[in-house]
């Protein structure tokens, strides 16, 4: 049976720098992954482009039960470093918005990026491979493999969340960590749209595909001021994708969609200077067009002039505007989320090293655990940064 330091499993963004790192540093290292090539989801990541960090990294952008936990990950290999490595390889990148670096060429140079630090590792990779079954001994751990079996001093669980199953994603850290005794919090899909009640999506399907700025309100009180989108199933774009995380079935979302306006100064003022212009020709100066003949359908926009419009009904008008309530029917699930939220417990780990405090060699990265970013890079950051902490303790 061959014999290994450390085997990986899961050659996603975490496990391949994981293993990588590791290997460099002189462990035999056996990356293991279920499908035909490694880090599809960075492939697919950030429209092909990959935001592969966020230059605003900093804990209180994570969601976990246990907040304090990425603090020192995050810290001991930041945005910085990884901006550096990426550097090195020539990749030539770019700030799109709020912090968010992106490739300009493509999400692949990331990939092969991490590919060649394996090669420069020695690490041995095995492509569709199924993990049938993990023991656990004196010598550390015995895989069967679709085939045979490898034994690791320590294992490394790097296998993800449910998020995408077309990508491979599978719930094998989970009963991995149940196996050994480890709590899994419950998951569920996050960064995802919100799917609408029938009789609003009917009203709103002529909106599919306008995008307009806005502030989104959680019924927790965080916020995100980013574009929404109208889709043919509901609401999305990052504002929406972003609430999305703090969201729980039956609660209400509260938008502005005019958050770079002041509505009644702007009403007031147009009411002084041309009194007989529509209300919608007025607000058509504001929002798309589409949305207001849609909002005018609906009853919410009075269909009168400016001089017609009384007090009473420019208050509701702004208040609907800015506060608009909104209670999703749900979301379009773990098919298009692009994170999964629960997951491996961290209070059972240990922070500097990712290791299980009751279970010696084995470790958990990345995404599989309950850590979850924001939407803008923070994910493959958390990636990497709990990547490196684990390769710092393999190496030991
Ligand atoms: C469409 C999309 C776009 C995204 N864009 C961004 C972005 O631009 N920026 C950002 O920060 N985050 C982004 N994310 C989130 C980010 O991709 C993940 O958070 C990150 O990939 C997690 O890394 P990971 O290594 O923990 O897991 P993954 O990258 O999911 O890797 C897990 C690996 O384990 C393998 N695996 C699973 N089960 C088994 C098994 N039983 N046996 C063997 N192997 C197994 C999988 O095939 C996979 O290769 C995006 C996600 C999606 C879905």
């Amino acid at each position: 049976m061959e014999r290994f330091d450390a085997i990986v499993i899961g050659a996603g963004a975490a496990g391949m720098f994981c293993a990588a790192l590791a290997g460099q540093a002189g462990c035999r290292v056996l990356l293991l992954d279920n499908g035909k090539k490694p880090g599809r989801k960075i492939l697919m990541s950030g429209g092909g482009r990959c935001n592969f960090t966020n230059l605003y990294v900093e804990p209180a952008a994570y969601l976990s039960q246990n907040p304090h936990f990425c603090k020192s990950a995050l810290a001991r290999y930041t945005q910085w470093d990884f901006i550096d490595l990426v550097g090195k390889h020539g990749i030539a990148w770019h700030e799109k918005t709020l912090g968010q670096l992106f490739c300009d060429d493509s999400a692949q140079q990331i990939v092969d990026m991490l590919v060649a630090e394996c090669e420069k590792g020695n690490v041995t990779q095995r492509l569709r491979s199924e993990v049938l079954s993990v023991a656990r001994d004196d010598q550390g751990y015995t895989l069967q493999l679709n085939g045979d079996s490898v034994q690791g001093a320590k294992l490394v669980i790097a296998s993800g969340g449910l998020s995408m199953p077309g990508l491979g994603a599978s719930p094998f850290g989970y009963k991995i960590a149940e196996q050994f005794g480890l709590k899994v919090l419950p998951t569920r899909a996050g960064l995802v749209p919100f799917t609408l009640h029938k009789p609003l999506l009917e009203q709103m399907q002529t909106l599919s595909g306008v995008s307009v700025p806005s502030v989104i309100t959680a019924e927790d009180g965080i916020v995100f001021r980013e574009n929404l989108l109208f889709t043919h199933r509901g609401l999305s774009g990052p504002a929406v994708l972003q609430i999305s995380s703090y969201w729980q079935p039956g609660e209400f979302v509260s938008i502005n969609l005019l958050p770079e306006c002041d509505l009644a100064s702007f009403l007031n003022e147009q009411r002084e200077a041309h009194p007989n212009q529509s209300l919608k020709n007025t607000l058509a100066m504001q929002l798309p067009k589409r949305l207001v003949e849609c909002l005018q359908q609906l009853g919410q926009i009075p269909d009168v002039s400016l001089r017609q419009l009384n007090s009473r009904e420019q208050e509701s008008l702004v208040e609907w505007l800015t506060h608009w309530r909104v209670q999703p029917n749900g979301t379009e699930g773990y098919r298009t989320a692009e994170v999964t939220l629960g997951g491996v417990d961290t209070h059972a780990l240990s922070s500097r090293t990712m290791e299980a405090r009751n279970v010696p060699g084995l470790h958990f990265i990345g995404e599989v655990m309950d850590v979850t970013g924001w939407l803008g890079g923070y994910n493959f950051q958390w990636a990497w940064s709990s990547a490196w902490a684990c390769a710092q303790a393999l190496a030991e």
